[in-house]
């Protein structure tokens, strides 16, 4: 068991260093191989032992070893924190369709959320990549049935798209931007539509908690993608007790 949670751990840690790719390149519409990893500022190419995720960084202290200038600690961050997302996983659901469901959530949702509050774009590499992928996992025994995704990954795109229509109409300009309809559509085919929803819900209040009357006064950017990747990770992790204690209160 403990050899699994080290094997899912060092498999995140390639997952986040792939996902600093994603990041730094999905936006800028790169391909994703070519050209090799190189320094952002010098321009030389990155050998083997420059790419060792997280323990490179350490090594070279955060700076490249041409030009000594500084390497964002974005890069060992987004490493550590999928390490550790998929070693939490492995340890509490074992070997399962479960894990394997929480590990896709998260490792698309970590890059969405960062490249969202960056650059205000959800990339369709990611949303569409993992809407598939949660449409294919569908299909193992264990977790949910094929119907639920496919159930869930309408109830997403269906719901946020209603909302968009109506917050056009209402505040005459577009309020709700393709990226995250799309984003919703694959939570939903991961966590079906119940989740789906639950994570609009949870991501609205939050966004509404931390941008709200500013933002619609203002007209500001709202990264919602943020807000609908801290959504999700509430509803995958916590659903059942949240609708729980939701249903206990109107029973009462
Ligand atoms: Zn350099």
């Amino acid at each position: 068991m403990s050899q699994f949670v080290v094997f899912a751990g060092l498999t995140g840690l390639i997952v986040g260093s792939f996902s600093n790719v994603l990041i730094a390149r999905l936006p800028e519409g790169e391909s994703l191989v070519r050209p090799l990893s190189r320094c952002s500022v010098c321009g030389t190419n990155l050998v083997w032992r420059d790419n060792i995720p997280v323990v490179s960084w350490l090594l070279l202290r955060g700076r490249c070893r041409m030009c000594d200038s500084r390497i964002s600690w974005q890069y060992p961050a987004v490493e550590l924190a999928c390490a550790a997302i998929w070693a939490a996983a492995a340890w509490s659901w074992g070997p399962s369709v479960r894990s394997l469901s929480a590990v896709l959530l998260a490792s698309a949702l970590l890059p969405i959320a960062i490249t969202d509050a960056r650059h205000y774009i959800i990339p369709d590499r990611l949303s569409i990549g993992g809407l598939v992928a949660g449409l294919t996992l569908a299909f193992l025994p264990g977790g949910q049935t094929p119907v639920s995704a496919v159930l869930g990954a309408a109830a997403g795109f269906g719901v946020l798209y209603v909302v968009g229509w109506l917050g056009e109409i209402i505040f005459h300009r577009p309020a709700m931007g393709g990226g995250d309809i799309k984003m919703l559509a694959m939570i939903g085919a991961l966590i079906g539509p119940v989740g789906a929803l639950l994570t609009l819900f949870i991501g609205a209040l939050l966004g509404a908690a931390c941008f709200g009357p500013r933002a619609l006064r203002t007209g500001q950017l709202v990264p919602f993608g943020v807000f609908l990747a801290l959504g999700a990770a509430l509803a995958f992790l916590f659903g059942d007790l949240i609708l729980e204690w939701y249903f206990g209160l109107l029973s009462r």
